[in-house]
């Protein structure tokens, strides 16, 4: 059986997530063992784990070592089944990575698919909702599949209790796409959302935007979120180039002052501009997988990350795929996946 390690290069919960969509898509059963071995408290948290048990109801999958805590994991699918389902993540835990463990697979299962997720959808460090509809669902679609996305409530971390409702009309197969050309900037928006939190704070970070970025009113919103379960602030930061839309996120955190949330997500901006690149670092560690799954694909980018280089090892040990990363110029990379010689998907 197929041996994942998980304390491999970044050593977080993408390398588990990653296994576990391309075991449903490959069928390949697989072991992981040191899940999350580089984290500051390894093993599964209750995040990782609903990403099993999506998978595991997925793809009718027989699983040992699903437990809270669990540094070790046997996962054998079956056969993957569309339908509808209902993914409670819990309150800290991010909806979208959750989708990001069973898309693939339904992505090319037999029929069409409803899923309801609840729990986080604006949370630090995993795709926020509006990166997820505007940045990665668009180029997902490219490659076949037809999916929509829609926000019925945010929930924010630590919280939680938002909600997520998509929808997925399958492929037969995913299509390469090439993505080298961002094209100019069409529109720029920053929104800053709040919830049960002051107004000023919005219309700090949006000053901060203005002045860092030069972007005028007519570019920057608020959004007051009613109904949330706790405090929340994010500012979400969107490039609608030609080609290609980015978008670029600011965490509100305690003990972190408006200004400083917005320059974080500033700074992504401004590097993501002046790079003239048309894919970003986290789409670029996203976009890996499926390409690989379509047999094909490239596209340019910034400097690879660590998500990046762990997530193609990952993707390797289960699909038959070169990946080439080549310095163009200073700011930007090409990523190149193509299938080997001995493969054949
Ligand atoms: P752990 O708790 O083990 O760190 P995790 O399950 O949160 O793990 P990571 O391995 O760190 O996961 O993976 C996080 C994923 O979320 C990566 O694919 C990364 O690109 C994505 N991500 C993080 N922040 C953002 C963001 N601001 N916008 C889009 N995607 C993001």
């Amino acid at each position: 059986m197929l041996t994942i390690d998980g304390s491999r290069g970044e050593g977080g919960g993408q390398i588990l997530r990653s296994a576990l969509a391309l075991s449903l898509v490959t069928e390949t059963p697989f072991r992981i063992i040191n899940i999350r071995r580089r984290r500051s408290k390894p093993g599964l948290m209750r995040q990782h784990l609903a990403a099993v048990h999506a998978a595991m109801d997925v793809g009718a999958a027989e699983v040992k070592g699903d437990q809270l805590g669990s540094r070790e994991l046997v996962f054998r699918p079956t056969t993957i089944r569309s339908g509808n389902y209902r993914f409670s993540i819990g309150s800290t835990g991010s909806c979208t990575l959750v989708l990001q463990t069973v898309l693939p697979a339904l992505c090319l299962a037999p029929g069409p698919s409803d899923i309801e997720l609840e729990g986080g959808t604006h949370n630090p460090f995993a795709p926020p909702f509006d990166f997820l509809a505007y940045a990665f669902l668009p180029l997902l679609e490219r490659m076949g599949p037809g999916i929509s996305a829609k926000l019925m409530q945010p929930g924010f971390y630590p919280a939680g209790g938002g909600k997520i409702r998509v929808h997925i009309e399958p492929t037969p197969r995913l299509v390469p796409v090439d993505l080298h050309r961002r094209g100019k900037i069409l529109d720029y928006r920053a929104c800053a959302m709040i919830a049960n939190l002051p107004r000023h704070i919005a219309e700090r970070e949006l000053r901060t935007v203005a002045q860092s970025l030069g972007w005028d009113p007519q570019h920057l919103c608020i959004e007051e979120v009613a109904h949330a379960q706790g405090p929340g602030n994010v500012l979400s930061l969107k490039i609608i180039s030609e080609y290609v839309t980015e978008v670029f996120t600011g965490f509100g955190e305690r003990r972190v002052t408006a200004e400083q949330v917005a320059q974080r997500a500033c700074k992504q901006a401004r590097a993501y501009m002046s790079a003239q690149v048309p894919i970003g670092p986290h789409l670029a560690d996203q976009l890996l997988l499926p390409m690989a799954l379509a047999g094909g694909g490239s596209f340019r980018t910034m400097s690879p990350s660590s998500h990046s280089k762990t997530n193609i090892e990952v993707i390797q040990s289960f699909l038959p795929v070169d990946v080439r990363i080549a310095q163009i110029e200073n700011k930007q990379w090409e990523i190149w996946i193509t299938k080997n010689e001995e493969g054949y998907l």
